[in-house]
C-alpha cells in the first residue's frame, strides 16, 4: 500500500522544497519543524501565516497526522507508560516510554502487524497490515513526549513490526530523527532490533548511522531456532552472525543479542554453553552483549517462562564462560508492558 503525502515525514530539505512549491517562503521550514515536534495542530501555530495553516489542513495537498492516544497504561511501580495509538487509517499500534536513570526512552512500531510469524511473539498472529510511514514512526515519538511532558532522548525499535522489512521508511526515520532540525536524538541513543533480515543488515552497515544493532537470537542452534523463528529457514545462524561480525567490523558498533528465555526450549544449561561457544566462533574477542528477556506470557501462545533460577543459572553460566549477558530488568510488569499485546486484543474484538 502506498502512504499518502504525509508532512512528517519529510526532511528538511524536502520540506523547503515543498514549501516553495506551494508558493510559501522556504525559511517557514525550521518554524513548521519546531511546531512537528511539538505536535502542533495547524491551529496552535501562532506565527505561521494563516494561508499557510489552511494548506497544512487541506487534505488535498496532504496529510499532517499524529497519532492520536486511544488508551494510556501507566505502571505506579516504575512509571513506564504505554500507549495504544490510533493511526489516521484506523490501524492500532503500541508505543511504550520507560524512564532511566539517563533519561527517557521510548518503544516505537515500525509496521502495523508483523508478517516473520515468530511462535512467542504477540505481534505477529494477526499478520502483517500495512508498514508505517517514517512520519508514523516519528508521530509516535510526538504524541507521546507531548502526554508525558519530559523529552524522549532514546529510542528503541522493539515495538510491533520488524524494521528491516521495512526498510526504505526506518531509514528516512533515522535520518529524520536525528537530525538538529528535528528531533535532535542522538544515534547512539537509538536501537534497532531485528529477527534477522541479513540482506538488509549488510545494507544498514553501509547507510553510516551509528545506532545500536540488536539481534533476536533465541536459540544455539539451527534445530531449535527454526523451531521458534521461521526467518531461520531463509537466513540460518551461520548466515546471520556472519553478517553480524562483519556488520561489527565495518562499523566497530557492539552487538546486542536479545535471547528470549522460553521454559523447556532454549534454557537449558546446556543450551547456555552451546550459546557462548557460538558467540566465540564467530565474534573471538570481539565485544558482545546478550540481553536475556525472561518469556512475556502470550495467552494465545502455549510457552512459559521459566523460574527466576533458571533464568538466572543461564545467566551466570554464560558469564562464567566470560561472555557478556545481563537480564533484561523488566519494566511496567503491572501494565504488561511489552508490545503486541493491545494491538491484538483491541484488533480482534473491536473494542477500543
Ligand atoms: N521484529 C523485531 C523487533 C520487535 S520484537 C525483532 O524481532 O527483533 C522485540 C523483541 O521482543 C524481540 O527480541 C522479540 O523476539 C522479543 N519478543 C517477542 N515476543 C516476546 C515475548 N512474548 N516475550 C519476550 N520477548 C518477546
Amino acid at each position: 500500500m502506498s502512504h499518502p503525502f504525509e508532512w512528517l515525514s519529510l526532511t528538511s530539505t524536502e520540506l523547503k522544497e515543498k514549501l516553495k512549491e506551494l508558493g510559501e517562503a522556504p525559511f517557514r521550514a525550521d518554524q513548521l519543524l519546531k511546531w512537528f515536534c511539538f505536535g502542533a495542530s495547524p491551529d496552535e501555530m501562532t506565527n505561521i501565516p494563516k494561508s499557510l495553516r489552511e494548506k497544512l489542513s487541506d487534505r488535498e495537498i496532504g496529510l499532517l497526522f499524529y497519532p492520536q492516544i486511544v488508551r494510556k497504561q501507566q505502571s505506579s511501580l516504575d512509571g513506564t507508560v504505554k500507549y495504544l495509538f490510533e493511526m489516521y487509517d484506523g490501524q492500532l499500534i503500541e508505543s511504550v516510554v520507560m524512564k532511566y536513570e539517563h533519561g527517557n526512552t521510548i518503544c516505537v512500531s515500525t509496521q502495523a502487524g508483523c508478517r516473520m510469524g515468530c511462535k512467542f511473539c504477540a505481534s505477529t498472529l494477526g499478520g502483517k497490515v500495512r508498514d508505517l510511514s517514517a512520519g508514523e514512526i516519528l508521530g509516535q515519538i510526538i504524541s507521546a513526549q507531548r502526554d508525558f511532558g519530559e523529552r524522549i532522548s532514546g529510542v528503541v525499535m522493539m515495538g510491533i513490526g520488524e524494521p528491516l522489512d521495512n526498510y526504505d521508511n526506518v531509514m528516512r526515520f533515522l535520518s529524520i530523527v536525528g537530525s538538529k532540525d528535528s528531533l535532535n536524538i542522538g544515534y547512539r541513543h537509538i536501537s534497532l532490533s531485528t529477527c534477522g533480515l541479513v540482506d538488509k543488515i549488510e545494507k544498514l552497515a553501509n547507510e553510516n548511522f551509528p545506532i545500536t544493532l540488536s539481534i533476536s537470537l533465541h536459540a544455539c542452534c539451527d534445530e531449535d531456532r527454526s523451531r521458534i523463528m521461521p526467518v531461520n529457514n531463509a537466513w540460518n545462524i551461520d548466515k546471520l552472525l556472519t553478517a553480524c561480525r562483519k556488520y561489527f567490523d565495518k562499523t566497530g558498533r557492539r552487538i546486542s543479542f536479545e535471547y528470549t528465555l522460553i521454559s523447556g526450549e532454549n534454557d537449558s544449561v546446556e543450551q547456555a554453553k552451546k550459546l557462548a561457544q557460538l558467540i566465540k566462533k564467530y565474534f573471538g574477542s570481539r565485544p558482545v552483549h546478550i540481553n536475556l528477556i525472561p518469556l512475556n506470557h502470550v495467552d494465545e501462545r502455549q510457552f512459559s517462562a521459566g523460574s527466576r533460577e533458571d533464568v538466572k543459572l543461564f545467566c551466570d553460566t554464560l558469564n562464567s564462560l566470560h561472555v557478556n549477558a545481563t537480564v533484561r530488568r523488566r519494566l511496567g510488569p503491572d501494565i504488561d508492558a511489552s508490545c503486541g499485546q493491545l494491538r491484538h486484543k483491541a484488533s480482534s474484538n473491536n473494542d477500543k
